[in-house]
């Protein structure tokens, strides 16, 4: 039987395996999946014993994901673009890295009715999940992308580094210096772990934005909660979570498997 794994560490919150899992069931596939928990300085040595026992491939997850990317044989251009990787395919005697974070946000605002075509888009962060995301989202033509960020100088040389796969403008700058409303903020900072929302000046989010907070929660996240109290539309990232999963899968196995009835259910098992 084909087998996968999830790395990382911490690893026993991931919902990676149930996810999967869930894939494999609904599509009668036959597969295994387990989370693994690797110890910090033996990311490389873990994967090298995975690939002489022959698994399939994984998932990477937190702090791994940028040793992923310095291993992999081959890589995605999404993956070379966001200098990450979160899944590795075992191929043939080669592995192969992608990143499917970014698709992933794109289809679940897909999936919530957002459009980002000719949006003036405002991505919060400047972290590895920002980079993740970026070149995605600029991939569906917005009219403009401004990456905010407490680090300034962090925001500006992501902004001149994406600016190369970009056909509209894209500036990095800090909070206090943002101006004008925008259509869609993306909180890819994970400022929402500590219930803070990142200082965004007055007017950024008005009644006709959207907003997404790429942290998901039981209960709205104070992002969310912020958002919604300027009269926006919000959602948090459970959606892009099962999203990326999903194209893992595809690049594994081949096949895309639905999420909406995994994320509704996923969505009531957290409320519980
Ligand atoms: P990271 O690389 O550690 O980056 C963290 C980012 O947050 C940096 O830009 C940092 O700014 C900013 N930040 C942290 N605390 C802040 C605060 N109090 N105010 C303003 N900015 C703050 O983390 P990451 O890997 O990018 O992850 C970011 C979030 O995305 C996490 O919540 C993670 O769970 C989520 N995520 C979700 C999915 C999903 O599938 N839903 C996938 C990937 C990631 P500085 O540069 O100034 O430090």
């Amino acid at each position: 039987m084909d087998r996968y794994y999830v790395l990382g560490n911490p690893v026993e919150h991931s919902k990676s395996p149930y996810i999967h899992r869930f894939f494999a069931d609904s599509l009668n596939d036959e597969l295994s999946y387990e989370s693994r928990l690797v110890p910090l300085d033996a990311f490389e040595q873990t994967v090298r014993q995975l690939m002489k026992e022959n698994f399939s491939g994984c998932n990477i997850t937190v702090p791994f994901k940028e040793q992923a990317y310095r291993i992999a044989d081959v890589l995605t251009p999404r993956a070379d673009l966001a200098g990450a990787v979160n899944t590795l395919k075992y191929d043939d005697g080669r592995l192969v890295g992608d990143n499917t974070d970014g698709e992933g946000l794109v289809q679940d605002l897909q999936r919530c009715d957002v459009s980002i075509e000719g949006a003036r888009i405002l991505v919060l962060g400047a972290g590895g999940a920002a980079r993740g995301i970026i070149a995605p989202v600029l991939a569906r033509k917005p009219s403009e992308l401004v990456i905010a960020n407490r680090t300034v100088s962090k925001a500006e040389s992501l902004a001149e580094y994406m600016s190369s796969v970009a056909e509209c403008d894209v500036r990095g700058m800090g909070f206090d210096v943002l101006s004008g409303r925008f259509d869609l903020i993306i909180n890819a900072t994970s400022s929402s772990i500590t219930n803070v929302v990142p200082p965004l000046p007055e007017g950024v989010i008005d009644s006709s934005s959207c907003a997404y907070d790429l942290m998901y929660a039981p209960v709205d996240t104070v992002f969310v909660a912020y958002a919604k109290s300027k009269g926006a539309k919000a959602w948090d990232g459970l959606g892009m979570l099962v999203s990326q999963a999903a194209e893992s899968y595809l690049l594994w196995r081949g096949v895309k498997p639905q999420t909406e009835e995994l994320i509704m259910k996923l969505r009531r098992e957290m409320q519980k």
